[in-house]
């Protein structure tokens, strides 16, 4: 980031700082004074919800990254609650997500890079005309084919005015609460929506773990997924952005993929990409490695110990090699595979073994960390293992 400021986007500061007013103090106050129909606090979450939505499954999930596919009635909806969500047309965020990704980290060119402090990434970036937020469209050149996104990149504004006045104007009409429909499905529904979103920008790269990989911020934390959709599983997700889950287990909190699954069973959704297991089980049996052959190789540590890691290296490199050469056997028997039962049982269950194996091993090196990190701890040079 250059030491002289840019310009401040007036328009954004000025808006920014009314929603912000009217959702944290007009909100409560008139709460205090009228109280609000319960349409409008029905409204105002459904469009909560749907605007979180739309950002995290169609603009960032669908769009940015093609994670899984969807259905015209799907697109349509996830892109006119996404103009609704108030933070620019699919083509703009998604052209910047696509840089975010590129060069995470460099403050020179991530849109918002967390490098830049906490407030730079959550909302500064748009206060100011950063040079780095500028969206190059040639990044988006295949969604410039997606009628859905040209036709809601064209009529944004319309779209923006029409969701977020017109649409809580005519609800507080027809059920007899104007005022109330507009500070709470409109005003609060809006800021939420915002901070809930801009949170993966900021707390998701910032406060958690970094299990998948740690060539850069972001991070994993449940606490953050709940603020987010889902979304705070970002260190997974950086490391593996074609996924379209960011919560990778079935029990992790990923609201965003359950509404995909949802959509897919409804025939609404297809082609949703997921990350062999395998290739998840050795990103994070690598990570592991860096830590503990750092930390070997910032403390004395016995010579059998780093005999018992190299060894545990070494099967580790073999189980890769094979790996990769089941796969190699996959692609060639391609079609045969998938008609010949025995065959397509013979490689399923040796990508299960191997799975497994990468498994047992990332237990071995837990303990293996474990004992090493107890004892640089308590200042007692670590003791020599067996075998
Ligand atoms: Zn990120
Ligand atoms: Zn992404």
């Amino acid at each position: 980031m250059p030491s002289s400021k840019p310009p401040i986007v007036w328009s954004n500061a000025i808006f920014f700082a009314l929603i912000n007013v009217a959702a944290f103090i007009l909100v409560p106050l008139w709460g205090m004074m009228q109280g609000y129909s319960g349409w409008a606090w029905f409204f105002f979450v459904l469009f909560w919800v749907l605007n979180g939505m739309s950002i995290t499954v169609g603009y960032h999930r669908l769009w940015a990254h093609h994670s899984f596919k969807a259905r015209a009635p799907l697109r349509w909806i996830l892109a006119l609650f996404g103009a609704m969500a108030l933070q620019n047309s699919i083509l703009h965020w998604a052209a910047r997500h696509r840089v975010h990704h590129r060069y995470v980290d460099d403050v020179t060119r991530d849109p918002h890079s967390i490098k830049a402090g906490f407030w730079h990434a959550h909302m500064g970036w748009m206060l100011r005309k950063w040079p780095t937020t500028e969206a190059d469209f040639s990044r988006v050149k295949d969604l410039q084919k997606d009628p859905v996104v040209m036709w809601q990149h064209r009529h944004y504004w319309s779209l923006v005015w029409i969701m977020n006045l017109g649409v809580p104007l005519a609800l507080g009409l027809l059920f007899g609460d104007v005022v109330g429909m507009l500070l709470l499905a409109g005003a609060l529904r809006l800021a939420l929506s915002h901070h809930f979103t801009f949170f993966i920008n900021s707390l998701a790269h910032l406060w958690g773990r970094r299990p998948y990989s740690d060539e850069n911020t972001a991070v994993d934390n449940p606490a953050v997924a709940l603020l987010t959709w889902g979304e705070g599983y970002h260190n997974y997700h950086h490391a593996f952005q074609a996924d379209y889950r960011n919560g990778v287990a079935w029990w992790q909190y990923d609201p965003s993929k359950w509404f995909i699954n949802i959509c897919a069973w409804c025939g609404l959704a297809y082609d949703r990409h997921k990350t062999p297991a395998f290739k998840i089980h050795r990103a994070r049996l690598a990570t592991q490695f860096r830590r503990i052959q750092h930390l070997a190789e910032s403390t004395k540590v016995h010579e059998t110990w780093r005999g018992a890691l190299e060894r545990e290296y070494q099967r580790f490199r073999e189980t890769v090699n094979h790996w990769q050469e089941v796969q190699a056997k996959k692609v060639q028997t391609g079609r045969a595979a998938m008609s010949d039962r025995w065959l397509k049982t013979e490689l399923r269950t040796s990508f299960k073994e191997l799975e497994y194996r990468l498994k047992m091993q990332r237990r071995r090196l837990q303990v293996l960390a474990g004992e090493l990190n107890q004892r640089v701890r308590s200042g007692l040079s670590p003791p020599p293992v067996s075998g």
